[in-house]
Order: structure tokens, then sequence, then C-alpha cells
């Protein structure tokens, strides 16, 4: 039967595929296609890891029958009993034996999605005790997985396979696309999915500007989040159309309705051949201005895609992501220096502004640290709050960030900063960086230093801004949570996230303003830049300078060679200063 599960529209285009059901925290498990030869290697991994696990709870037993009633209580015999049972389970072979046969998945990913498909039916068990049984199948699986990670793999995965055609679905072979169904992701998980065998995403949570989407974004594949049951609604392997310009996922879709989404897939693919006809034509308006279009990017290797689609330099290139997923063990200075290194000479000379770590909220360092202990995690110890109460390290980072500066151009950016101590702080630690430098003898460039301004109170004092920066980047993602207090990882709270909202847009517009005033560049990095129904009114505001993912920048070129900004000067005032901008921007 077809239905429809609605969230929110991340990441645009149609993908119609099978669904792969996530079960939380499987995404570091790896995905993708083996090759037929491979399927006896691959069924013979999982065999081995299983008898690992089997003799390993036989010796566990063992040492068991050797003690004594307190220490080892009847119950933990009676659970490795129920381990054993387990690991014989016919369903559990024959399931992970037909995903790795039928559908080549690499032998992981085949045992997390058996499970996946085992755990829903201990869901609908009527009976506690059985039900409860679905922790131990876990834990017997997370063993098996971890036996595995010491057995070789085979050769690299090889390529993604993405069909975009509508008549794979009527094919029932292996090579069909498919699409990843998940409660949630971090953004260290969407990133794992770069190159990843997936055509598009639906999580339960997340909000539009939540980093998980953000990166979503950066993969440009059709993504919704926040679709609240998804998960629980879809199945295992079921057809789904995502359609990430509504936010809409479709289940079980009919005939009529798939040969409609296959018309729009195919609409979306030559709209993307049309724009990328003006890769090499320079961003200038009707009236003469230059605009600049620079890439939002999260590991060097981005930096090719970014000269893919015409950038002309990093705006923000976010750190963090070099940090996340390592167990609690942080880059040091020479990792970081060969990663930003690679960044700028990949950029052939283009700028490139790194931005100093920005950890905290939805970015925890690592997937088991998410931080449930702080009440406002969004308000507590994030970004340069979080580098200036770690000094040793933060400038571990700025030496790194200094030295790659002998390779290019590079511009140092300070996230969420707001007070003028902070400022001072910062300041002085990088000095302190360069000082250390030179006594090293070590060799760097210079570098300007800019500021986000991500908080209201930063937008308001832009006076001392402009004293000690050289830039402004804003970032509209945390400006916006920040001015309306509304979390922006929280779908319950989505539809009152408003980068229309005049408050906003008067911060937005004043800091603009100041900076052309002053002569400083500034520029806007948050996903505001990369939406094109904002373009003209920021080229109305005066701003020449917008931050993107790669895959907007010629949707937004397309915008700024349409636009006259002379003209668009008094109406821009105008949507700002109106009670209801959202609507004075489309009248
Ligand atoms: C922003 O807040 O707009 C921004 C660009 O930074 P991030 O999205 O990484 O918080
Ligand atoms: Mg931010």
């Amino acid at each position: 039967m077809t239905f429809a599960v609605h969230g929110i529209a991340v990441a645009r285009g149609i993908a119609i595929g099978r669904a792969v059901v996530m079960g939380s925290g499987r995404a570091d498990v790896a995905h993708y296609f083996i090759q037929p030869s491979q399927v006896e290697a691959e069924i013979e991994r999982i065999r081995a890891g299983r008898n690992a696990v089997v003799e390993e709870i036989h010796r566990l037993q063992q040492t068991i029958s050797t003690m004594g009633p307190k220490e080892a209580p009847h119950e933990l015999s009676a659970l490795l009993d129920v381990h054993l049972m387990l690991l014989q389970d016919e369903e559990l072979i024959s399931g992970i034996k037909h995903w790795i046969t039928d559908r080549l998945y690499n032998a992981e990913w085949a045992l997390t999605t058996q499970l996946e498909a085992l755990s829903r039916q201990f869901d609908d068990m009527e009976d506690e005790y059985l039900r409860e049984r679905k922790a131990d199948l876990e834990q017997v699986a997370e063993r098996i997985l971890r036996y595995m990670k010491g057995i070789a793999t085979p050769v690299q995965p090889p390529a993604p396979r993405r069909k975009t055609q509508q008549d794979l679905l009527l094919d029932d072979s292996v090579d069909v696309p498919l699409v990843l169904v998940a409660h949630d992701l971090s953004p260290a998980d969407m990133l794992q999915f770069k190159q990843s065998v997936f055509a598009g995403f639906v999580t339960d949570v997340g909000g539009k500007t939540s980093h998980t989407a953000i990166v979503a974004r950066s993969l440009d594949i059709p993504a919704v989040v926040g679709a609240r049951a998804a998960s629980n609604l879809v199945r295992q392997d079921d057809w789904v159309i995502i359609d990430g310009d509504s936010g809409v996922m479709i289940v079980d879709p009919s005939p009529i309705i798939l040969a409609e989404y296959g018309f729009k897939q195919r609409q979306v693919e030559l709209e993307r051949g049309r724009l990328g006809r003006l890769r090499h034509t320079p961003a200038v308006t009707l009236d003469g201005q230059k605009v600049e279009l620079l890439a939002n990017i999260e590991l060097p290797d981005d930096a090719e895609a970014a000269l893919k689609a015409g950038a002309v330099g990093v705006g923000l290139f976010r750190s963090e992501f070099l940090f996340m997923g390592r167990n609690g063990e942080m880059p040091d200075e020479e990792e970081q220096y060969l990663a930003y290194r690679k960044a700028v000479e990949g950029m052939q000379g283009l700028p490139v502004t790194i931005r100093t770590l920005d950890v905290g909220a939805d970015k925890p360092l690592d997937d088991n640290e998410r931080d449930e202990a702080h009440l406002n995690p969004a308000l507590g110890l994030r970004a340069i709050r979080w580098s200036l109460a770690e000094p040793e390290m933060f400038r571990i980072q700025l030496r790194a960030i200094l030295r790659a500066s002998v390779h290019g151009k590079v511009n140092l950016l300070i996230p969420m900063i707001a007070h003028a101590t902070e400022i001072r702080q910062t300041l002085s630690l990088i000095d302190f960086a360069r000082a250390e430098l030179d006594n090293r003898g070590v060799a760097y460039g210079p570098v300007e230093i800019g500021a986000m301004i991500e908080i209201p109170a930063a937008a308001l004092s832009l006076r001392t801004f402009l004293k000690y920066f050289d830039f402004l980047s804003i970032g509209t993602n945390d400006l916006i949570q920040y001015t309306l207090a509304i979390d922006r990882a929280d779908e319950s709270v989505a539809h009152l996230y408003d980068p229309c909202h005049p408050a906003v847009l008067r911060l937005v517009a004043d800091t603009i303003a100041e900076c052309r005033r002053q002569g400083k560049s500034v520029s806007v990095c948050g996903e505001m830049a990369g939406d094109t129904q904002f373009t003209r009114l920021l080229l109305g505001l005066g701003l020449r300078s917008f931050s993107m993912h790669p895959a907007q920048i010629l949707a937004v070129k397309q915008e700024v060679l349409r636009a006259d900004t002379a003209r668009l000067e008094k109406w821009a005032a105008e949507v700002v200063d109106s009670e209801d901008p959202a609507q004075a921007l489309t009248a």
C-alpha cells in the first residue's frame, strides 16, 4: 500500500530505490557492493567471525563451570546459552547469506541489515521475555563485528552504483539504487557516506540546518530529515521515493506515482546538465558587479568538487571534521598541517578560509560522546569557547594552519565569538603560536584573521569586531538559531526556524552595511548563501561574497547573472523593513 511520510527537505532531487533501514549506531559499518566472485569469501568471513564468538563463549562457559555461584551466578551461564542459540539461529544465518548472495552486500552490511530485520520481529513480540532477547541479539552481532575487524577485508570497495532510470524499478536484480533510512545519523556518520552506495537519505530527526543535514547536502543527493517515524514505518527493502524538493518520502509507490517521479527525476538531470554549462562563466551581475562564489568544504579532498563547481576559493573549511570519530584522539600538528596543506594545494592558488575547531552541540567529537550532560549544549562549551578552554590544543591547530599558509593564500576564521575578551585571548594565542614557530625555526605565511558573526551579540558589536578583525563571515545557521532561540537540530521547532524573520534580516543587513562602510570584506557562509531564494536579497543588501556547498554554486551563479544590483538595493531595504519579509521576498 502506498503511503507518504513528510519531513524537512534538505538536499534537492529525486531518488527512487530500495530502502536500507539502519539501526542506531550502525553507520560505522562499511557499506559496499562486492563482486559475485567474492560471495564465498564474504560468507566465509561471517562464518569465521561467528565461529570465533562461539569459541569465545565456550571458553567462558568452561571458566564459569570452575567458579562458585557467587562469582558466576546461574543467570550468566543461561545468558551464554541464549547467545549460543542465537548464533546458531537459522534465520540469522540464512538472512545474512541472502543479503550477500542475492544483493552482493559486504559481510558487515549483510549482518547489520539482517539484524535490523530480526530486531523488528523482536519488537513485535507480545512476550516480554522474548522481546528482551533483542538486546542479546545485538550483543552477539556486535561481537561478530568485532572479530571481523581483525579478519582481512577483500579488496577496496568497488565504485558506487547509481542508476537513476525509472525502468530499473521493474528490474528486481541487485543493480538498483539504495536509499538509507535511519533514525539519526551524526555529521561524522554522514561524512562516511561520501562516495557511498546510497542514492538518498531519510532520517527521523534533524532540522534543515542541523550539521547532519548540511553534510547530507554536501553529498549532493536527495535527502529528507525530521521525518519522525520514518525508520519505523519503512521495512528493509521496501521501494521508496525520496523527494528532496518537497521533503517527502513515498513508500511502496504505485505505478502512476513511479511514472510521475521518473519524469521529475529526468527533469532534474536535464536542469543539472544545463547549469553545468555555467561552470566557467564569471559571476558578474547585469550591472557589472563581480560576485565571489566560494565553497564550503568539510575535508581536504572536497577541494576537487569545489574547483569542479567553479568556486573561486574556499570560504569555509569546517576543520572539525578532521577531529571527529577518533575515540578522543586528536590529530597532532603534523597531521593537521598536512590536511590543511592538502586543501590549500588542492585549490591551486585560490584562497582557503580555514575555520578553527567548532565542536560541541550537534557536532560531538565522537558519536558516543553526545552532550547529554549539559542541558543546553548549543549554548555551552562550543567552538571558540572550547578552543579557549583547551589552549594547548588550540595552539596546535593554529600552528598547523599558520604553517599551511606557506603553500597558498590562507585566511583564519574564528567561530562563535562574542566577547571582546575572547577576541583578545584568541589574538594573543595566535601571536603565541607564531612565536612558538619562530622559536622552532619553522616557516609560516601571512594570514588574514576573520570572525564569524553567528551570535546576535556579535552582530550588535560590529565596531569592536571590525577593530580587531580583517574580515567577517556571517554564519546564518547559528545566527538564526541564536536570534530566534530555535535549536537548529530539533525537528519539533523546525517550523519556527525562519531565515526571513525581520530580526535576522536586520542583523545580516547591518553587518554587511557596516563592513562595506569600513571597507572590510564580508561574506555569508551559512546555508542562506546557497539558497537561491535569498540570492537577490543578499545582493541587494550589498553582499558580494557567498560561500556554500559546491553543489549549489551553479544555481546561485545563475541568479547572480540575472540580477541587477542597482535595482535590487531599494527593494532589499524594503524587504528587510517589512513586517512579513517572506511575503515581500516573493511579491
Ligand atoms: C553557520 O552557523 O552559519 C555556519 C556556517 O557554521 P556551522 O553551520 O558549521 O555552525
Ligand atoms: Mg555556526
